[in-house]
């Protein structure tokens, strides 16, 4: 069991333990962007045993100067190309992208409280835990 997760400056809490009946909305269905940065990138590459240029060319794409990770579609959801059906989880969750990490204190939802609500079954409201 996980404990129950908070950030300063949200009125929401995340229970991780919703993630194993989840299916991983987070990482499929709507397209989005999956932003890394030159370290992680360089973890990523690590992680897989593939050059800079291999990861690259196999996983990521360019939106304007910096890289994303490729989606492929599969029974009309984009899931990430690195999120794994079989278990239901991510395939390079130790190296993950901050993006992914800091899901869903993301300060987006702030302001998106419905939108987050739907994505994930794992955010509490406070006004819900009283
Ligand atoms: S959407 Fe929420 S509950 Fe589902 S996998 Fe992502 S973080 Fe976990
Ligand atoms: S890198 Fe992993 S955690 Fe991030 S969206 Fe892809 S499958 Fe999900």
């Amino acid at each position: 069991m996980y404990p129950l997760m908070t950030e300063k400056g949200y009125d929401y809490s995340f229970n991780a333990n919703a993630c194993e009946s989840c299916g991983g909305n987070c990482c499929t269905g709507e397209s989005g962007y999956i932003y890394l940065n030159q370290k992680e990138m360089e973890g990523i590459a690590g992680f897989l045993e593939l050059s800079m240029r291999e990861l690259k060319e196999k996983y990521l794409f360019k939106n304007g100067y910096k890289f994303s990770i490729k989606e492929h579609i599969v029974e009309d959801s984009h899931d990430c190309i690195f999120f794994d059906r079989k278990i239901n989880g991510c395939g390079i969750y130790p190296v993950r992208p901050t993006q992914c990490r800091t899901f869903p204190f993301w300060s987006y939802f702030k302001t998106h409280k419905e939108e987050l609500q739907a994505e994930c079954p794992g955010i509490i409201y406070k006004e819900d835990n009283v």
